[in-house]
Protein backbone atom coordinates (compact mmCIF):
# COMPACT_ATOMS: atom_id res chain seq x y z
CA UNK A 1 0.00 0.00 0.00
CA UNK A 2 0.96 3.94 0.42
CA UNK A 3 -0.33 5.31 -3.54
CA UNK A 4 -0.56 8.91 -2.98
CA UNK A 5 -3.03 11.18 -5.47
CA UNK A 6 -2.96 14.61 -5.61
CA UNK A 7 -6.51 15.83 -7.64
CA UNK A 8 -6.98 18.83 -8.37
CA UNK A 9 -5.59 20.34 -5.33
CA UNK A 10 -5.85 23.84 -4.85
CA UNK A 11 -4.49 25.44 -1.18
CA UNK A 12 -4.13 29.27 0.14
CA UNK A 13 -2.46 30.23 3.23
CA UNK A 14 -4.70 33.88 2.49
CA UNK A 15 -7.51 34.55 0.62
CA UNK A 16 -7.12 35.90 -2.52
CA UNK A 17 -3.41 34.51 -2.82
CA UNK A 18 -2.95 30.83 -4.16
CA UNK A 19 -0.18 28.63 -3.73
CA UNK A 20 -1.63 25.73 -5.10
CA UNK A 21 -3.26 25.69 -8.36
CA UNK A 22 -5.24 22.63 -9.65
CA UNK A 23 -2.31 20.31 -8.59
CA UNK A 24 -2.90 16.46 -10.00
CA UNK A 25 0.27 13.38 -9.75
CA UNK A 26 0.45 10.31 -8.78
CA UNK A 27 2.44 8.54 -6.29
CA UNK A 28 2.52 4.76 -6.58
CA UNK A 29 3.33 2.68 -3.95
CA UNK A 30 6.94 2.12 -3.43
CA UNK A 31 7.74 4.40 -6.05
CA UNK A 32 10.00 7.40 -5.34
CA UNK A 33 8.32 10.58 -7.24
CA UNK A 34 10.51 14.30 -6.63
CA UNK A 35 8.97 17.70 -7.15
CA UNK A 36 11.61 20.51 -8.38
CA UNK A 37 10.56 23.97 -8.37
CA UNK A 38 12.52 27.32 -7.54
CA UNK A 39 12.26 28.75 -4.12
CA UNK A 40 8.50 29.73 -3.16
CA UNK A 41 6.93 27.05 -5.78
CA UNK A 42 4.94 25.34 -2.82
CA UNK A 43 7.11 22.34 -2.87
CA UNK A 44 7.12 22.63 1.01
CA UNK A 45 3.29 23.22 1.23
CA UNK A 46 2.78 19.82 -0.51
CA UNK A 47 4.69 18.08 2.49
CA UNK A 48 2.19 20.05 5.16
CA UNK A 49 -0.47 19.50 3.47
CA UNK A 50 0.24 15.59 3.55
CA UNK A 51 0.65 15.86 7.36
CA UNK A 52 -2.31 17.43 7.36
CA UNK A 53 -0.71 20.71 8.86
CA UNK A 54 -3.60 22.56 6.55
CA UNK A 55 -6.36 20.80 4.55
CA UNK A 56 -6.84 21.16 0.86
CA UNK A 57 -9.15 24.28 -0.54
CA UNK A 58 -10.19 22.16 -2.94
CA UNK A 59 -9.61 18.67 -4.99
CA UNK A 60 -8.30 16.01 -2.05
CA UNK A 61 -5.25 14.14 -0.87
CA UNK A 62 -5.58 10.26 -1.39
CA UNK A 63 -3.56 7.78 0.25
CA UNK A 64 -5.16 4.27 -1.54
CA UNK A 65 -7.65 5.99 -2.11
CA UNK A 66 -9.02 7.07 1.00
CA UNK A 67 -9.21 11.34 1.98
CA UNK A 68 -6.61 12.12 3.98
CA UNK A 69 -9.19 14.12 6.12
CA UNK A 70 -11.01 10.80 6.89
CA UNK A 71 -7.98 9.23 8.41
CA UNK A 72 -7.21 9.58 11.91
CA UNK A 73 -4.14 12.15 12.54
CA UNK A 74 -2.09 8.68 14.58
CA UNK A 75 -2.52 6.62 11.53
CA UNK A 76 -1.47 9.38 9.07
CA UNK A 77 1.86 10.01 11.26
CA UNK A 78 2.26 6.34 11.42
CA UNK A 79 1.64 6.39 7.61
CA UNK A 80 3.89 9.17 6.71
CA UNK A 81 7.73 9.64 7.86
CA UNK A 82 9.81 12.73 6.88
CA UNK A 83 13.21 13.77 6.80
CA UNK A 84 13.14 17.29 6.81
CA UNK A 85 16.66 19.85 5.60
CA UNK A 86 17.69 20.60 9.05
CA UNK A 87 17.00 17.84 11.76
CA UNK A 88 16.54 19.39 14.86
CA UNK A 89 17.55 16.99 17.31
CA UNK A 90 16.77 16.34 21.32
CA UNK A 91 19.81 17.42 23.76
CA UNK A 92 19.24 13.69 24.88
CA UNK A 93 21.16 10.96 23.92
CA UNK A 94 21.45 9.68 20.10
CA UNK A 95 19.71 6.42 21.05
CA UNK A 96 16.83 8.68 22.44
CA UNK A 97 16.77 10.37 19.15
CA UNK A 98 16.89 7.52 17.32
CA UNK A 99 13.83 5.93 19.47
CA UNK A 100 11.90 9.18 19.58
CA UNK A 101 8.33 8.00 18.21
CA UNK A 102 8.86 4.41 18.74
CA UNK A 103 9.15 3.73 22.31
CA UNK A 104 8.71 -0.20 22.20
CA UNK A 105 11.57 -0.37 19.77
CA UNK A 106 14.56 -2.61 21.58
CA UNK A 107 17.98 -2.20 21.78
CA UNK A 108 18.57 -4.36 19.12
CA UNK A 109 16.06 -2.78 16.74
CA UNK A 110 17.60 1.13 17.27
CA UNK A 111 21.30 -0.76 16.37
CA UNK A 112 20.03 -2.27 13.22
CA UNK A 113 18.22 1.08 12.38
CA UNK A 114 21.49 3.05 13.44
CA UNK A 115 23.56 0.51 11.25
CA UNK A 116 21.26 0.67 7.96
CA UNK A 117 21.82 4.59 8.80
CA UNK A 118 25.77 4.01 9.35
CA UNK A 119 25.89 5.59 12.18
CA UNK A 120 26.46 3.05 14.43
CA UNK A 121 30.13 2.55 15.10
CA UNK A 122 29.44 6.35 16.11
CA UNK A 123 26.96 4.96 18.86
CA UNK A 124 28.93 2.28 19.54
CA UNK A 125 32.41 3.46 19.97
CA UNK A 126 32.41 6.80 22.03
CA UNK A 127 33.61 6.21 25.58
CA UNK A 128 30.55 5.64 27.88
CA UNK A 129 29.07 8.76 29.65
CA UNK A 130 29.99 10.89 27.11
CA UNK A 131 28.94 8.28 23.76
CA UNK A 132 25.74 9.23 22.50
CA UNK A 133 25.09 12.69 24.13
CA UNK A 134 23.76 15.38 21.61
CA UNK A 135 23.40 19.07 22.56
CA UNK A 136 25.31 21.88 24.28
CA UNK A 137 27.33 19.73 27.02
CA UNK A 138 27.44 16.77 24.83
CA UNK A 139 28.62 15.75 21.33
CA UNK A 140 28.78 18.06 18.43
CA UNK A 141 26.66 16.70 15.44
CA UNK A 142 27.86 17.57 12.24
CA UNK A 143 25.03 18.44 9.67
CA UNK A 144 25.48 15.08 8.13
CA UNK A 145 25.48 13.15 11.32
CA UNK A 146 22.22 14.89 12.30
CA UNK A 147 20.72 13.86 9.24
CA UNK A 148 21.79 9.94 9.67
CA UNK A 149 20.09 10.20 13.21
CA UNK A 150 16.92 11.58 11.31
CA UNK A 151 17.34 8.65 9.09
CA UNK A 152 18.03 5.80 11.23
CA UNK A 153 14.33 7.33 13.09
CA UNK A 154 12.63 6.68 10.27
CA UNK A 155 14.02 4.02 9.62
CA UNK A 156 12.71 2.79 12.83
CA UNK A 157 9.66 4.19 12.56
CA UNK A 158 9.22 1.97 9.18
CA UNK A 159 6.23 4.48 7.50
CA UNK A 160 5.18 3.32 4.35
CA UNK A 161 5.35 6.43 2.86
CA UNK A 162 8.64 8.85 3.16
CA UNK A 163 8.98 12.74 2.34
CA UNK A 164 11.76 13.87 1.65
CA UNK A 165 12.01 17.74 2.29
CA UNK A 166 14.95 19.38 0.48
CA UNK A 167 17.02 16.62 3.15
CA UNK A 168 20.43 16.93 1.51
CA UNK A 169 20.23 20.75 1.39
CA UNK A 170 21.57 22.12 4.14
CA UNK A 171 25.29 19.92 3.54
CA UNK A 172 28.37 20.40 1.70
CA UNK A 173 28.64 18.28 -1.40
CA UNK A 174 30.72 15.13 -0.33
CA UNK A 175 28.41 14.93 2.71
CA UNK A 176 25.54 15.66 0.29
CA UNK A 177 26.33 12.41 -1.73
CA UNK A 178 26.76 9.82 1.15
CA UNK A 179 23.14 11.09 2.81
CA UNK A 180 21.86 10.70 -0.53
CA UNK A 181 22.83 6.79 -0.91
CA UNK A 182 21.50 6.72 2.78
CA UNK A 183 18.32 8.42 1.70
CA UNK A 184 18.16 5.70 -1.19
CA UNK A 185 18.02 2.91 0.89
CA UNK A 186 15.65 3.95 3.38
CA UNK A 187 13.19 4.57 0.26
CA UNK A 188 13.74 1.77 -1.20
CA UNK A 189 9.92 -0.09 -0.99
CA UNK A 190 8.87 2.80 0.52
CA UNK A 191 6.46 5.43 -1.41
CA UNK A 192 8.86 8.27 -1.34
CA UNK A 193 8.22 11.93 -2.52
CA UNK A 194 11.50 13.98 -2.87
CA UNK A 195 11.55 17.56 -2.87
CA UNK A 196 14.46 19.85 -3.82
CA UNK A 197 14.84 22.85 -5.72
CA UNK A 198 17.82 21.33 -8.07
CA UNK A 199 17.33 18.72 -10.30
CA UNK A 200 20.65 17.27 -9.57
CA UNK A 201 20.17 16.46 -6.11
CA UNK A 202 17.41 14.06 -7.13
CA UNK A 203 19.21 10.77 -7.95
CA UNK A 204 16.39 7.85 -8.53
CA UNK A 205 13.09 9.17 -9.03
CA UNK A 206 10.77 7.52 -11.19
CA UNK A 207 8.66 10.22 -12.36
CA UNK A 208 10.15 14.07 -11.95
CA UNK A 209 7.72 17.02 -11.21
CA UNK A 210 8.67 20.41 -12.03
CA UNK A 211 6.72 22.65 -9.95
CA UNK A 212 6.44 26.79 -10.66
CA UNK A 213 4.48 29.32 -9.15
CA UNK A 214 2.20 26.48 -7.47
CA UNK A 215 1.58 24.57 -10.72
CA UNK A 216 2.72 20.96 -12.55
CA UNK A 217 4.30 22.75 -15.63
CA UNK A 218 6.76 19.56 -16.91
CA UNK A 219 6.80 16.02 -15.58
CA UNK A 220 9.31 13.35 -16.73
CA UNK A 221 12.08 11.08 -16.20
CA UNK A 222 15.35 12.70 -15.65
CA UNK A 223 17.51 12.14 -18.78
CA UNK A 224 14.39 13.80 -20.75
CA UNK A 225 13.91 16.59 -18.35
CA UNK A 226 17.83 17.52 -18.71
CA UNK A 227 17.63 17.17 -22.38
CA UNK A 228 14.81 19.56 -21.81
CA UNK A 229 16.86 22.03 -20.28
P1 LIG B 1 8.91 26.09 -1.65
O1 LIG B 1 8.94 24.91 -0.72
O2 LIG B 1 8.70 25.69 -3.08
O3 LIG B 1 10.08 27.00 -1.48
P2 LIG B 1 6.65 26.90 -0.03
O4 LIG B 1 5.64 25.82 -0.22
O5 LIG B 1 7.44 26.89 1.22
O6 LIG B 1 7.60 26.95 -1.30
O7 LIG B 1 5.96 28.30 -0.15
C1 LIG B 1 5.13 28.66 -1.25
C2 LIG B 1 4.59 30.04 -1.04
O8 LIG B 1 3.76 30.07 0.10
C3 LIG B 1 5.65 31.11 -0.81
O9 LIG B 1 5.25 32.26 -1.53
C4 LIG B 1 5.59 31.37 0.67
O10 LIG B 1 5.94 32.69 0.96
C5 LIG B 1 4.15 31.11 0.99
N1 LIG B 1 3.96 30.59 2.35
C6 LIG B 1 4.58 29.54 2.90
N2 LIG B 1 4.14 29.33 4.13
C7 LIG B 1 3.22 30.28 4.36
C8 LIG B 1 2.38 30.59 5.46
N3 LIG B 1 2.41 29.86 6.56
N4 LIG B 1 1.56 31.64 5.35
C9 LIG B 1 1.52 32.39 4.23
N5 LIG B 1 2.26 32.13 3.14
C10 LIG B 1 3.10 31.11 3.22
P1 LIG C 1 12.01 26.45 3.45
O1 LIG C 1 12.23 27.28 2.22
O2 LIG C 1 13.27 26.11 4.14
O3 LIG C 1 11.10 25.28 3.21
P2 LIG C 1 9.77 27.51 4.93
O4 LIG C 1 9.00 26.39 4.38
O5 LIG C 1 9.72 27.76 6.37
O6 LIG C 1 11.30 27.40 4.51
O7 LIG C 1 9.33 28.80 4.22
C1 LIG C 1 9.28 28.87 2.82
C2 LIG C 1 8.91 30.27 2.44
O8 LIG C 1 7.67 30.61 3.02
C3 LIG C 1 9.93 31.29 2.89
O9 LIG C 1 10.10 32.23 1.89
C4 LIG C 1 9.28 31.92 4.12
O10 LIG C 1 9.68 33.24 4.28
C5 LIG C 1 7.81 31.80 3.76
N1 LIG C 1 6.97 31.69 4.93
C6 LIG C 1 7.07 30.76 5.89
N2 LIG C 1 6.15 30.95 6.82
C7 LIG C 1 5.45 32.04 6.42
C8 LIG C 1 4.37 32.76 6.97
N3 LIG C 1 3.79 32.41 8.13
N4 LIG C 1 3.88 33.80 6.31
C9 LIG C 1 4.43 34.16 5.14
N5 LIG C 1 5.45 33.56 4.56
C10 LIG C 1 5.96 32.50 5.21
Amino acid sequence: GGTIRFENVDFAYEPERPILKNVSFEAPAGKTVAIVGPSGAGKSTISRLMFRFYDVGAGRITVDGQDIREVTQSSLREAVGMVPQDTVLFNDTIRYNIRYGRWDATDAEVEEAASLAQIDGFIRDLPRGYDTEVGERGLKLSGGEKQRVAIARTILKGPPILILDEATSALDSATEKEIQDALERVSRGRTTLVIAHRLSTIVAADDILVLEAGRIVERGRHAELLAAG
